[in-house]
């Protein structure tokens, strides 16, 4: 639906975008994630025709984006501030993305309602626009872009203005309206969680680079570099060392974990004799209790810090030979209480969790 070929942007002296490509395919729900300034938004824009490319191409529907006119492109855009008129209905806000069609009044009446359905607004089109919630309104900004049927929504941080709840209340909905409509959205978003949580597929963003691209799973338990790792959830590192690497079996030797061995795709990048980071999620860990067998490896460590969450315990472990902690979260259960800082414990790790960075 949108291919960007080695696409370059400057401001100025400024580097913005470096030579990013990348494929959206027709009815996916992408984002682009990524820290403040990494120009996901500078990239949305290029795909609406809101900015200009310094080189290389942007493709939507197999056709050169610099010859379709940004009001002719078949995308929509949602902003971060839905920008509403608060001095008209929520009909007619919805109705404003028509008001250059030449439908009949009854016509787009017709289309207003359908339009509110969709995003669950049925019966609200003559309440003043100013008397909605923030989620209610965040709704009636969807329904004027889609009342357009684009083939692409572009979302540029959509939910951001709204509260904890109505944000998750929302993601849901969105996931939901996009598999109703079945166009393709490409989200922006700074909030990791929030492009797990709705996307088919990620792009990581940094710099001005994709630094992966990827399904939710695989940026997640397989991320291609230390940053990517990092930028989504908690990932604990320890340092190591490659030692042998054949065929497609790579042994390394991790401070504190000692020798093991991973498979190839755990390892971008692996050069032998190098140092490089081994990292591990805090789930992949278990405080093993007194008599419990390791299913795999374990290492003995002190218990140093312990945060309660009620469902889940955090706890900080030096593991014996290593310089700092790790984390490691633990599903609490009745009969298994929560234990104190200081206590000695076996930790259970399994080689198939790590992932090595370069
Ligand atoms: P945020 O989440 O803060 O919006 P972003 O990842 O969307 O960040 P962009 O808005 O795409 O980032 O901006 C990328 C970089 O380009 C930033 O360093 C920004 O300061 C710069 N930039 C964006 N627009 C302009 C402009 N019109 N002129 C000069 N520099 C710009």
């Amino acid at each position: 639906m949108i291919e960007f070929r080695d696409v370059n942007k400057y401001y100025g002296e400024y580097h913005a975008l470096r030579g990013i490509s990348a494929t959206i395919r027709a009815g996916e729900f992408f984002s682009l994630l990524g820290p403040s300034g990494c120009g996901k938004t500078t990239l949305l824009r290029t795909i609406a025709g809101f900015e200009d490319i310094s080189s290389g191409a942007v493709l939507i529907d197999g056709r050169d984006a610099t010859e379709i006119p940004a009001n002719k492109r078949p995308t929509n855009m949602v902003f971060q501030s839905y920008a509403i008129f608060p001095h008209m209905s929520v009909a007619q806000n919805v109705a404003f993305g028509l008001r250059r069609d030449p439908g009949s009044k009854a016509e787009k009446a017709a289309r207003v309602e359908e339009a509110l359905a969709m995003v669950g607004l049925k019966g609200y089109g003559d309440r003043a626009a100013h008397a909605l919630s923030g989620g209610q309104r965040q709704r009636v900004a969807l329904a004027r872009a889609l009342i357009l049927k684009p083939k692409v929504l572009l979302l540029d941080e959509p939910l951001s203005a709204l509260d904890k709840k109505m944000r998750e209340h929302m993601q849901v909905e969105l996931i939901k309206l996009q598999r109703q409509v079945g166009i393709t959205f490409i989200l922006v978003t700074h909030d990791q969680e929030e492009a797990l949580v709705m996307s088919d597929r990620i792009a990581v963003m940094f710099e001005g680079r994709i630094a992966q691209l990827a399904d939710p799973e695989t940026l997640y338990r397989r991320p291609a570099t230390k940053d990517v790792a990092n930028f989504i959830g908690v990932m604990n590192f320890l340092p190591a060392e490659v030692v042998t690497e054949a065929a497609g079996r790579i042994a390394v030797d991790v401070q504190g974990l000692g020798r093991t061995e991973i498979a190839a795709d755990q390892a971008p990048g692996a050069v032998t004799g190098e140092p490089a980071t081994v990292g591990f999620r805090p789930e992949t860990l278990t405080i093993l209790y007194d008599g419990q067998a390791a299913p795999e490896r374990e290492t003995p460590g002190s218990v140093e810090e312990v945060v309660y969450y009620g469902d889940m315990t955090y706890y900080d472990v030096r593991l014996d030979g290593v310089d700092k902690p790790v984390r490691i979260s633990m599903r609490n259960t009745p009969g298994r209480p929560v234990l104190d800082i200081g206590t000695r414990t076996r930790v259970a790790w399994s080689p198939t969790a790590l992932v090595l960075f370069r």
